[in-house]
């Protein structure tokens, strides 16, 4: 097999994971990696992420065959302008993998078109609030979308080579214009993570005024908070590098809220229930059950009783399987059953568990 050179700017999460994909299935392919930062440098080299690593951009840039810019949205953009200085290979591959596409889209047709160089926007959607190449994951993005969003430098075979390229990292590939991506990631992830935020400081500040509202914070609150955990660095730069599309999902939520509180003043019991219903409905039918987002993991409860060593005993019998968390939702006990929740990191392991624990004990084992 043709021996290539990658160079990944960027050995955090997402260019860690994307250079241990890379080596999986191209172990002869040599990466060459720039961060700025010694110890993500020192991690990626101790953990045989690259094969070299720099702290000056520009060193490696010439001798790559393809450039994965894996650094926030804006140093994406700096580094593409630092780019169309070099003398770089003829038909070089440039790529990113920045959250959101038309700014990214934009700049490299702005300052790499008179370049003989092909560029495509990517965005691998799959991630975690870890950072840095100390959680670099080899199956990151095992069965989630890898969208491509073309742009005018991007010749038919581009995207073809990236996919046999990025073939180890076991994701979906699929295209999509940058505009259009923006828009449908506004609704999907942008405009959740305001939400959720949102949610979190107004609970925050009525915690403060009424004590129990920290201690009762339990089940659904948990779940619909979750992602303020986010790194605040990331998501205000993909949130200014929205804004249009962001702003749109923002007025339009703020008429539904509107609706459903002209719901409660009227007393319409109907239009209430409708509006649940609907809900409800809406996300049955969405394929948001399926692996293939952003951040998605499989889940599985177990009613356990309140015994010593129960967690132990399932434990035990998950021996071998790797676990991406386990939390014991106790709050709001009403009885002795609480339920553990272990999530995997794909549909096999969910499926190993989920038989092992009903063969081997009695307690109650769902799916989410
Ligand atoms: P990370 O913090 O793990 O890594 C970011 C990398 O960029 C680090 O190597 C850091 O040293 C470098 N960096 C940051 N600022 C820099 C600067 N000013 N100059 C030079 N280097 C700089 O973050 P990550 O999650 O790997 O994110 C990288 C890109 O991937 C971002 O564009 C992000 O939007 C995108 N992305 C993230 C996720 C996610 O969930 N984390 C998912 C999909 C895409």
């Amino acid at each position: 097999m043709e021996e290539k050179t990658i160079y990944i700017a960027g050995l955090g999460l997402i260019g860690g994971s994307i250079a241990l994909g890379i080596k999986r299935d191209h172990p002869n392919y040599k990466i060459l990696g720039y961060n700025r930062s010694d110890k993500s440098r020192e991690i990626a080299l101790e953990r045989g992420i690259v094969d070299q690593a720099t702290n000056n951009f520009k060193e490696f840039a010439p001798l790559a065959d393809v450039i994965i810019l894996a650094v926030p949205i804006k140093q994406t953009i700096d580094f593409m302008k630092i780019l169309a200085d070099l003398d770089l290979k003829d038909d070089v591959i440039i790529t990113d993998a920045g959250s959101t596409k038309m700014k990214i889209v934009e700049a490299a047709e702005k300052y790499l078109s008179s370049k003989k160089i092909q560029f495509v926007g990517s965005h691998p959607m799959a991630g975690s609030h870890k950072t840095g190449a100390i959680a670099a994951d080899v199956n990151l993005f095992e069965n989630a979308y890898y969208i491509f969003t073309p742009s005018t430098l991007t010749d038919d075979a581009t995207i073809s080579e990236l996919e046999a390229l990025l073939s180890g990292l076991h994701a979906r590939f699929i295209q999509i214009d940058a505009a259009e991506h923006d828009r449908v990631t506004s609704q999907i992830s942008h405009f959740p993570h305001i939400l959720s935020a949102s949610l979190m400081e107004q609970a925050g500040d009525y915690g403060n005024q009424h004590e129990m509202t920290k201690r009762f914070a339990a089940g659904g609150f948990r779940d619909m908070t979750r992602i303020a955990e986010s790194e605040p660095g990331m998501w205000t730069s993909i949130l200014l590098s929205n804004r249009e599309a962001v702003l749109n999902r923002i007025s339009d939520f703020k008429e539904r809220l509107d609706t459903v509180a002209q719901l409660i003043l009227e007393n319409d019991e109907e239009g209430i229930w409708h509006y649940f219903d609907k809900a409800r409905q809406t996300r049955k039918e969405m394929e948001i059950h399926k692996r293939g987002g952003v951040d998605s993991s499989y889940d599985l409860f177990v009613d356990v009783p309140d015994e010593e060593d129960v967690i132990l005993r399932i434990l035990e019998l998950l021996r071998g399987t790797s676990l991406v968390n386990i939390h014991i939702n106790e709050e709001n006990r009403e009885d002795i059953f609480g339920i553990l929740q272990i999530s995997f990191k794909n549909a096999k392991d969910l499926q190993r568990a989920e038989r092992l624990i009903s063969q081997h004990t009695d307690y109650k084992v769902t799916i989410k």
